[in-house]
């Protein structure tokens, strides 16, 4: 028998696949809700994408490998589910709002009607952004099944809140005022996990300190000299022989003229600067910790805005960069500055904006994780990785986490925290799970305090919003319908993959063990494939700005 080609043309026609999508999408109507009963059942815990433009190639590669899988577990008999939803919450989407209609939303949103308002911005733009992304898999042919509701959806928000419920009656969740990393372009806390590390050129100030009971100075060397007013302490290390006998005199603060005290530490670093180290409120982890430890009192210089308050004294008002020039001038001006040399050091900054982050003090709603940390490894020892290696990343992540997860956020687009205060008795309370609640726009489910007693009108709804990462944590239970389907869910929950990018190790996969631990008391995978980042040829990652895109459509 001879054997003919189905397709006799030898340039290959893209309109072809549009037919073959055709009898595709016929195909999958006729398919069975039920038709999992009786196999066995794969899921995939598809990574929900940002809703926020078109994916490049290298993203479109990203599904289509996820397809590939979906696929060969179809040929091989499973039942596969592998559902594509997006994620929506979170600060992107306001700031490309923000950006587009030139407004800010601190102030657009600080009525419950302009807040309405700034979120159906905010909605328009991701439903967009999320038809192009659904155009985009499906025209290349990707096999997922599509569900409309997203990480925003009511149906998500209810679950995302349901957990949050049952954490805070379990204690997991607790509220506490401490200093925490703050981005002052965003204005607000950020987690250990979004904080990102940039070399930067700055200048190493020589500051001379005069002690207190005689004409002699010391020098300094500090790169944040403008923290000067909140300086407590100078130390320096105990093995260091240039000071002995400094500890426990005093020395005054150059041009602000409070008194600090001079102590030892063993966690100075004798080669840095002049082996004399200022330690300042809210400076960095270091400057808190050692506050702590030496009982020091902390003053607050900085404010919410990255500005200077007023106890800062003449540079009050001043953003943190220019209290610094200025502070720089007044001391050179002064004959207190001995000198300034070039260093390359790291600097903390935001992971989504790269502004350079503050320490302040803030109330917020922390996650237990420390308490954590043990397990969790145990349980990553029962997970196949894919490649072996990235495992070693996501221990040493949890290796180096050092403080719980902050998951209260002054923001908008994201799930509201389902919580009322009473200002009489200060009590938190949380309401029954099972419906998606907004405290910042709706009545308090209870008519008077169960607590205290007190009258419905001192129950005040809480504003903030959850960090998106405690949203997208919970996106393998979401897909294994832990909430809504028991019985899929027991089947399914044993055989998830995970594939996902390696930027998002301690992030993503690292939030997901730890909140499906702490719900299911299980590891949340199976399996976990990680891939690197789709570059262009020079090694770049691929951006509209630098003109190398390549678009995966044909
Ligand atoms: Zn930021
Ligand atoms: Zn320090
Ligand atoms: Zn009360």
């Amino acid at each position: 028998m001879e054997l003919k080609p189905r397709i006799e043309e030898t340039r290959w026609d893209p309109s072809k696949e549009l037919e073959l999508l055709k009898l595709w999408d016929e195909e999958k109507s006729s398919a069975k809700p039920d038709e999992w009963r009786g196999k066995e059942v794969f899921v995939i815990d598809t990574p929900p994408p940002y809703a926020s433009g078109k994916w490049h190639v290298g993203g479109a590669a990203h599904y289509a490998q996820i397809d590939m899988i979906a696929r060969y577990f179809r040929l091989k008999g499973y039942y596969v589910l592998a559902p594509f939803y997006a994620d929506r919450n979170g600060l992107p989407v306001e700031v490309q709002v923000e950006k587009t209609y030139g407004i800010n939303a601190k102030e657009f949103a600080s009525t419950p009607e302009g807040r309405r308002k700034f979120l159906q911005l905010c909605r328009d733009f991701l439903d967009r952004a999320e038809a192009d992304l659904v155009r985009i898999w499906r025209r290349m042919g990707c096999d997922f099944e599509y569900w409309k509701d997203g990480t925003d959806s009511p149906r998500y928000r209810t679950i995302t809140q349901a957990t949050f419920i049952r954490l805070f009656r379990e204690g997991l969740i607790y509220e506490a005022e401490r200093p925490v990393r703050w981005c002052p372009r965003c204005g607000t806390t950020l987690a250990e996990a979004e904080i990102e590390y940039d070399e930067r050129d700055d200048y190493l100030y020589y500051v001379k300190y005069k002690l207190a009971d005689s004409d002699d100075y010391l020098v300094v060397a500090t790169t944040r000299p403008e923290l000067i007013p909140a300086c407590a302490a100078i130390v320096y290390n105990p093995k260091d022989s240039r000071y002995k006998g400094l500890a426990g005199r005093k020395a005054i603060a150059p041009l602000f003229g409070h008194e600090v005290v001079i102590l030892e530490h063993p966690s100075v670093d004798m080669n840095f600067g002049t082996g004399l180290e200022m330690v300042c409120s809210y400076g960095d982890e270091d400057d808190v910790r050692l506050f702590r430890e030496l009982g020091l009192k902390p003053k607050v210089i900085v404010d919410e805005r990255g500005v200077m308050t007023s106890e800062a004294g003449f540079l009050a008002g001043l953003p943190v960069e220019e209290a610094r020039k200025r502070v720089a001038e007044e001391l050179e001006r002064n004959g207190l500055l001995v000198r300034k040399e070039r260093i390359r050091h790291t600097v903390p900054v935001c992971w989504r904006c790269k502004t350079p982050l503050q320490i302040i003090n803030r109330r917020e709603l922390f996650l237990r994780q420390l308490d954590y940390k043990d397990r969790l490894k145990e349980l990553i020892s029962t997970i196949k990785f894919a490649p072996e290696f990235h495992r070693r990343k996501l221990i040493d992540w949890i290796d180096s986490i050092s403080m719980d997860w902050p998951i209260s956020r002054d923001r908008y687009y994201g799930t509201e925290i389902p919580l009322w205060r009473c200002t009489k008795c200060g009590a938190l309370l949380v309401p029954e799970p099972g419906r998606y609640y907004r405290p910042w726009e709706e009545e308090p489910p209870w008519s008077s305090c169960p607590v205290c007693g007190a009258p419905k009108e001192y129950l005040v709804g809480e504003r903030r919003v959850f960090d998106t990462w405690f949203d997208s944590s919970i996106s393998m239970l979401y897909a294994t319908r832990w909430a809504e389907d028991p019985e899929f869910y027991q089947k399914a929950s044993g055989n998830v993959l995970r594939p996902q990018g390696e930027d998002i190790i301690r992030t993503w996969l690292y939030y997901t063990l730890l909140r499906v631990y702490q719900l299911t008391g299980r590891p949340a995978f199976r399996w976990v494939r990680i891939t690197g980042m789709g570059l262009d040829p020079k090694g770049r990652p691929m951006h509209k700005s630098l003109g190398n895109v390549i678009d995966p459509e044909p």
